[in-house]
């Protein structure tokens, strides 16, 4: 039998040209059978109520009452068919399934809305990328569950049982507050700017044309939405850093804490240590007071390069 030429582009449906199509419906998923518009061969398609959407709603009872984006998906030879298409004669169509009267089968309807047409051909073609990529973007995820964990150590070096032991109640639970405020900021920036990098999967109804409509809205105004979450996530993670730094604030310099600190920190690659009294922490530099047998001398240690911190009875 001669087939045509593979030609992709969407098919011009006539009156007639679904008629042979029909449908049934089992729970979750519909599947329509019929002919090819283009290259006339026999077809079965499925249709599911929702779709997987990397994005930056969810889905209840099933229900098609949705345009669905229908792709000629025939074994037969397309001469020409490029080789990154294993299927079809390169013809699409969008289409409205209606039940029929006796409420037990489905047909298709012609579309003729191009804007509903549009939406769904655009939904089809990001939850076909969204298949073959979702495994890729939990592997780009892993870091950073490993990052969000990883805040925890970070503020485990705050609230270090040397670093509490002897202060008061009070003095605890307003550092403890802090720390707890910092690290659940910094989970959630760290949550924000890795979806605005690789994308969040979201599953989106498409059980009505309004469905239709918006989910294709949720994809035109993802970089938007992407430009969001990077500034909340960075203005979060100053907030969280504020917040770990006010924690440590509190830890080294309430008033009746006499005892003296140990500070490691990093000095160019060098790890330095210097043991003295915290004066106070003023623009991201702690002052300690240092005591170097007749000499005291105010040092200032850059936070950021604080590595260690440990309360001791003397120096
Ligand atoms: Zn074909
Ligand atoms: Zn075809």
């Amino acid at each position: 039998m001669a087939t045509k030429s593979w030609k992709e582009g969407p098919v011009k449906l006539r009156a007639g040209s679904l008629a042979s199509w029909q449908g049934q419906e089992r729970p979750g998923v519909l599947t329509l059978s019929g002919k090819c518009p283009r290259c006339s061969a026999d077809l079965a398609i499925q249709i599911r109520p929702s779709t997987v959407i990397v994005t930056a709603a969810a889905s209840g009872e099933a229900a098609f009452d949705a345009v669905a984006y229908f792709q000629c998906t025939c074994e037969e030879d397309h001469a020409g068919r490029p080789e990154t298409k294993v299927k079809g004669c390169g013809a699409y169509w969008v289409a409205q399934p209606r039940k029929n009267e006796h409420n037990d089968r489905y047909h298709l309807d012609i579309s003729a809305q191009p804007e509903l047409n549009d939406a769904a051909k655009l939904i089809a073609e990001e939850s076909q990328a969204t298949g073959s990529g979702l495994r890729t973007l939990a592997e780009k995820w892993i870091p950073g569950v490993g990052a969000i964990v990883g805040i925890l150590g970070l503020a485990g070096i705050v609230v270090s049982d040397d670093s509490v032991a002897g202060l008061s109640w009070s003095v605890r639970l307003v550092a403890f507050s802090l720390v707890t405020l910092a690290v659940l900021m910094a989970a959630g920036a760290t949550i924000l700017v890795y979806r605005a990098a690789f994308g969040w999967p979201k599953e989106v109804p498409l059980r009505s044309n309004d469905d239709v409509l918006a989910a294709a809205e949720m994809i035109n105004t993802r970089t938007s939405q992407i430009a969001r979450n990077v500034r909340f996530g960075v203005g979060l993670s100053s907030a969280a850093l504020a917040a770990l730094l006010a924690a440590l604030g509190v830890l080294w310099l309430q008033p009746d804490s006499d005892r003296p600190i140990a500070v490691t920190y990093d000095d160019g690659g060098k790890e330095m240590s210097l043991c003295g009294e915290a004066a106070r922490v003023e623009d991201g530099q702690l002052q300690l007071k240092v005591t170097d047998g007749p000499r005291t001398t105010t040092e200032p240690i850059d936070m950021a390069s604080v590595t260690k911190l440990e309360q001791k009875s003397e120096c």
